[in-house]
C-alpha cells in the first residue's frame, strides 16, 4: 500500500487544510484510464484552482495504458513504457494519490469515502471510475478450496496479471496453455503466450472467433489466420472444468475432451466493478446508472465515468467512449460548459495481433431489406471485407487481412462522411475521397487516436504550435502511440494541418545526430575518403563540427569497418571503454574476468578469490551470463587488479559481443543431444570483444529444454534431434522480452559458427547505433535475413564472412595495456566517490 503525499490515519478531521483555501474537495475513486483522463480534462479547465483533488486507486501504480498490456504480454512493449501518468505527475499537479488503496464504501449523506487503509475522506464532489474486472465463468476446479484461483489460472486485466503470465509462460516446464474465450482479448492473450514459445489452444463457445464483432464468414477467414500463427482453435466448445490438484494440469470440455496444459487464461468478458456502489446504495443495474451529464442517477454531486458506467442502457468495454465521457464530465464538474451532454458512442475495435489485421465496427451484416451489404472475400490470402450501408451512411464494417482503409472507414462510420457512389471504393483505392478531403471534412473534435483520445484539433494545434513532423506531433500529443491503427490518419491530419509542409523528422534516419547521413551512406563516404578516426570523420562530414553524442557511435562503426586500421582516439570512448570496466552507481568499477561458456578451472577460481581478498573487494557476484563479477574496485586499482588476475577481460561493459551462456549439454545431462558447452566456448573464443551497435549476448543449449535460455538471446543455438542445431536470432529477456526468430537449422557446429558470424556482421553493418537485435530483426524481417544470410540471395555472404574474420583476427585483450596507460588520467580517479549504502552481503 503506497500513499504518495499523506500517511494513513484512522480518521480525517473533515477540515479543509488551510493551504486548500476555499477549494472544493474532489475525490476520484479509480485511477485507471477513465479516472485519470477525467482529472486531466478537469485540470485543463482550470480545475486545480477550484478543487483539491484526492484519488484512490487499488493498483499500486500511477496510471497506465491498459490497452498496451497485450503488447507487453507479447513482448513488443516493456511494462515500463506503458505508463501514461507517473507518480510524480500527481505530485506535480497537487493531486493526493492513494495508490494501492481501495475505497470500500461511501456515505452519500455525510459525503465521506471509507478506504481499505482505515482512512475516511470527505468530499464535495465524487467521481467513480472503478472500471471492470475479468469475468470468471462458473467452472469446476477454477478455485482452490481456500477460495483463491488455482495456480496457473489467469485473468487478463492488470499489469500484475500480465507480469505474472509472462513469468509463468517463461518458466522452463510450462509449455502449453489454453485460452478460454476467442474474442479480442482471448486472441491477444493467445498471441502473446505464443510469442513466448508456448503452445496455445483457444476454446470458444460460439461457432466462430470474435463472434461479437463479425459474422461467420469473417470468422472463418480469421480462424485460418490465427491457426497460421500456430494457435489451435476449438469453436462451439465450452470448458467445463480446470483439472489439477495444486496447479493446472488440463482442462476438460463439455464433450469430454481433455486438453493437457500448464496454464489457463480466462478471457470470457468483463464485469463492471460495482460492489462498492451497491454497498453504498447507488443505482446499479448492469453498471452504475448515469444520466447524459454523467451524474449518477438521483445524485447531485456524484459522477461516474468509464467501464463502470451504464448510460442509456449501454455499458462500454473500450476506451473511445471514456474519452468522450471524460470531456463532458469535466465540462460539467468545472462548470465550463454545463450544456455539454454525452449521448452515447459508436465504437470500433481492432485486434492487436501482429500479422493478423482485424478491424470491426457497427453491424456485421444487413438488418433491413434496404441495407446495402458489400462483401469481398479472398480466404486464401486471409482477406475478408464486409461493409453495411444504410441511407447512404456507413453503419458497419469488418476488415480482415487488409486494413489500409481502416482510418477512412472509421471516420466514415463515426462522422457519417460522404460515401463514394461506387461502393467498391469503400474497400479499395478507387474513387475513395482523397485523404485530404476526408481529413478536411472531419470536425475539430473528431477523435483521430482512439487509444489515447486525441482529437483532430489537438493534433492541428500541435502542428500550429511548431510540431511540423509527424513524429514530433505524435510525441507531443501521444496520438498513434496506442494500438497504432490510426498512424495513417495521424499522418494525413498532420500533412493537412501543415498544408503539405510536413517536415520529415530528419534525424530519424541519421546514424549519428551530427552527420546527416544514414548508415549505408556514411559507410560509403568513410570508405571513399579513406577516413580512419572519429575526428577525421567529424572534420569531413559533420556540418556543425564535433558532437559528444555522436562520438561513441562513430568509434564503434570505424572499429567495425577497419579493425586494426582504425585510429583509436580515447576521447571518443565512453568511460567504460576507456578503462575497460563497468562504472557503477558510486563511481567504482566492476571487473569481470572472462570465463568462456561459463567454464572455469580451480586455478582461475583460486586466483579470483585471491584477488578479491587482496583488494578487499566488497562484493563478489555471479552475473546472469555465468561469470564472476568483482564489484567496488576503485579506478586507480583497476590495472593492478587485472595484473593480479592475469585473465582476459570478460567484456561486461561495452557495446560488443559479451558472453555465450551454455548448459552442461550431452556430456553430463541426461537429456542433452548436443555438446553445447564446447560449442559455446568455441563461439565465445572466436567472437570475443568484437564491436557491435549494441551488446550481443548469446547462448547454446544442449536440447530443446533450453536451460541456457537460448530463445531469448541475440543469437541463441539449440541442439535438436539428429545432431542438428537450430539458430535463433533477435531474442531478448531484459527490459524488452522477445522470443528469437528461427534463422536456420544446420547439421554441424561449424555451420553454426559461420551463420552466427555472418548474421552478426550483417547486423553490425546494417543496424542503427544502439539498436538491439530484438528491434533489428523484426525491422528487416526474418525472411529477408534468411535469404541473405543462409541462401546468400544478395551474393554478399563471402564478403560478410571476410569482414568478420578481419575483426576476429585483430582482436586484442584490452587489458594488455594495463601497464602502460594510454593517457595520464586513464586510471586516476577524477570524481569523488559517492557513498552508497552497503550492499548486504549474505
Ligand atoms: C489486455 C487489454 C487490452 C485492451 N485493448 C483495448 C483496445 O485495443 N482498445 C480499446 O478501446 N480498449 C481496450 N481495452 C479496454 C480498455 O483498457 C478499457 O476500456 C479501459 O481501461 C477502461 O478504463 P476505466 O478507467 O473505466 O477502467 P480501468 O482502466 O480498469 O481502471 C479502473 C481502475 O479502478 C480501480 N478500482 C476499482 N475499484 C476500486 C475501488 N473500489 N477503489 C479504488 N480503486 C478501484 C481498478 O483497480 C483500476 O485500476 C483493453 C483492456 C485490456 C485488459
Ligand atoms: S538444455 Fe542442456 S541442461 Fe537443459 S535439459 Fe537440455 S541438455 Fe540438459
Amino acid at each position: 500500500m503506497t500513499s504518495l503525499l499523506e500517511t494513513p490515519r484512522t480518521r480525517s478531521s473533515g477540515q479543509v487544510p488551510a493551504s486548500q483555501g476555499t477549494r472544493r474537495r474532489l475525490v476520484v475513486i479509480g485511477n485507471g484510464m477513465a479516472g485519470a483522463r477525467a482529472v486531466e480534462e478537469i485540470l485543463a479547465r482550470g480545475g486545480a484552482a477550484q478543487f483539491s483533488i484526492t484519488m484512490f486507486g487499488d493498483e499500486p501504480y500511477g496510471n497506465y495504458n491498459r490497452i498496451m498490456l497485450s503488447h507487453v504480454l507479447s513482448g513488443e512493449e516493456s511494462d515500463a513504457d506503458i505508463f501514461l501518468n507517473s507518480l510524480s505527475w500527481y505530485q506535480d499537479n497537487g493531486i493526493t494519490l492513494h495508490a494501492g488503496v481501495r475505497v470500500d464504501r461511501i456515505d452519500r449523506f455525510t459525503k465521506h469515502a471509507f478506504s481499505s487503509d482505515g482512512r475516511v475522506t470527505p468530499y464535495d464532489t465524487l467521481i467513480i471510475a472503478t472500471g471492470s474486472h475479468s469475468h470468471m465463468p462458473p467452472m469446476d476446479g477454477l478455485y482452490t478450496p481456500g477460495g483463491s484461483v488455482k495456480q496457473g489460472v489467469f485473468g487478463f486485466r492488470t499489469i500484475d496479471d500480465t507480469r505474472k503470465m509472462v513469468a509463468y509462460a517463461q518458466h522452463d516446464h510450462h509449455r502449453r496453455a489454453v485460452v478460454i474465450g476467442g474474442g479480442l482479448l482471448g486472441l491477444e492473450a493467445a498471441y502473446g503466450l505464443r510469442s513466448h514459445g508456448i503452445e496455445v489452444d483457444v476454446v470458444h463457445s460460439a461457432g466462430h472467433l470474435m463472434s461479437a464483432q463479425m459474422g461467420p464468414d469473417g470468422g472463418a477467414v480469421l480462424r485460418r489466420s490465427v491457426e497460421a500463427l500456430g494457435i489451435g482453435v476449438l469453436t462451439g466448445s465450452r470448458t467445463t472444468a480446470v483439472l489439477g490438484s495444486d496447479s493446472v494440469t488440463a482442462v476438460s470440455l463439455r464433450d469430454g475432451t481433455v486438453i493437457a496444459c500448464d496454464m489457463v487464461v480466462v478471457a470470457t468478458g468483463i464485469r463492471p466493478n460495482v460492489d462498492f456502489a451497491v454497498l453504498s446504495g447507488l443505482p446499479v443495474e448492469r453498471a452504475i446508472v448515469v444520466d447524459d451529464r454523467l451524474r449518477v442517477q438521483d445524485e447531485d454531486d456524484i459522477y461516474a465515468v468509464g467501464e463502470c458506467v451504464q448510460h442509456r442502457g449501454e455499458v462500454y468495454g473500450l476506451v473511445a467512449p471514456l474519452w468522450e465521457q471524460a470531456v463532458v464530465l469535466a465540462n460539467q464538474v468545472t462548470g465550463t460548459d454545463t450544456s455539454a451532454l454525452y449521448l452515447g458512442s459508436r465504437t470500433a475495435t481492432k485486434l492487436k495481433v501482429a500479422g493478423v489485421e482485424v478491424a470491426s465496427m457497427g453491424l456485421h451484416g444487413p438488418e433491413l431489406d434496404t441495407d446495402e451489404h458489400i462483401v469481398f472475400s479472398e480466404p486464401s490470402r486471409g482477406v475478408f471485407k464486409s461493409i453495411v450501408v444504410r441511407d447512404n451512411k456507413m453503419v458497419g464494417a469488418t476488415l480482415l487481412g487488409d486494413s489500409r482503409k481502416v482510418a477512412y472507414l472509421t471516420q466514415a462510420y463515426d462522422r457519417g462522411l460522404p460515401l463514394p457512389e461506387e461502393r467498391i471504393g469503400l474497400m479499395f483505392d478507387l474513387g475513395t475521397p482523397e485523404g485530404d478531403t476526408g481529413v478536411a471534412d472531419l470536425s475539430d473534435d473528431a477523435q483521430v487516436c482512439n487509444c489515447n483520445g486525441v482529437s483532430k484539433k489537438t493534433l492541428v494545434d500541435a502542428v500550429q504550435g511548431g510540431c511540423s513532423s509527424v513524429a514530433g506531433a505524435m510525441e507531443a500529443t501521444r496520438a498513434g502511440k496506442g494500438c497504432g491503427s490510426c498512424k495513417l490518419l495521424v499522418r494525413q491530419v498532420v500533412e493537412w494541418a501543415a498544408d503539405g509542409a510536413v517536415v520529415e523528422d530528419p534525424a530519424a534516419t541519421y546514424y549519428v545526430p551530427a552527420i546527416p547521413l544514414d548508415k549505408a551512406a556514411l559507410m560509403a563516404e568513410i570508405r571513399k575518403r579513406g577516413l580512419r578516426s572519429v575526428s577525421a570523420v567529424f572534420q569531413a562530414l559533420a556540418p556543425g563540427g564535433e558532437d559528444a553524442k555522436s562520438k561513441m557511435g562513430l568509434a564503434s562503426l570505424l572499429k567495425m569497418m577497419l579493425a586494426d586500421r582504425y585510429i583509436d582516439e580515447r576521447d571518443a570512448r565512453f568511460i567504460n571503454d576507456r578503462v575497460h570496466a563497468n562504472i557503477q552507481r558510486d563511481g567504482t568499477f566492476s571487473v569481470v574476468p572472462q570465463m568462456k561458456g561459463g567454464v572455469t578451472t580451480v586455478q582461475q577460481l583460486r586466483r579470483i578469490a585471491d584477488v578479491a581478498e587482496k583488494h578487499n573487494v566488497p562484493l563478489i557476484k555471479l552475473t546472469g551470463g555465468q561469470r564472476i563479477d568483482l564489484l567496488g574496485i576503485r579506478k586507480e586499482d583497476l590495472p593492478q587488479v587485472w595484473a593480479d588476475l592475469d585473465m582476459p577481460s570478460g567484456y561486461a561493459y561495452g557495446k560488443s559481443f559479451r558472453t555465450v551462456k551454455t548448459c552442461v549439454g550431452k556430456d553430463f545431462c541426461r537429456y542433452g543431444t548436443g555438446d553445447s558447452t564446447r560449442l559455446g566456448v568455441e563461439i565465445e573464443s572466436r567472437f570475443q570483444g568484437i564491436e557491435a551497435p549494441a551488446k550481443l549476448k548469446l547462448a547454446v543449449s544442449g536440447c530443446p529444454r533450453n536451460c541456457a535460455e537460448s530463445l531469448v538471446k541475440d543469437v541463441g543455438v539449440v541442439a535438436v534431434e539428429g545432431g542438428r542445431w537450430e539458430i535463433y536470432v533477435g531474442g531478448a529477456a531484459g527490459a524488452h522480452i522477445r522470443k528469437g526468430d528461427l534463422l536456420a537449422t544446420v547439421d554441424d557446429p561449424e555451420e553454426v559458427k559461420i551463420l552466427a558470424g555472418r548474421f552478426m556482421q550483417y547486423y553490425r553493418e546494417r543496424a542503427n547505433w544502439l539498436e538491439r537485435t530484438y528491434s533489428f530483426v523484426p525491422r528487416v524481417g526474418i525472411e529477408h535475413l534468411r535469404n541473405v544470410i543462409v541462401a546468400d540471395s544478395e551474393g554478399i555472404a563471402a564478403q560478410l564472412d571476410a569482414a568478420m574474420q578481419d575483426s576476429v583476427d585483430s582482436y586484442e585483450d584490452p587489458w594488455t595495456e594495463r601497464t602502460d596507460p594510454m593517457t595520464p588520467g586513464q586510471f586516476r580517479t577524477s570524481l569523488p566517490l559517492t557513498v552508497l549504502p552497503q550492499v548486504p552481503v549474505r
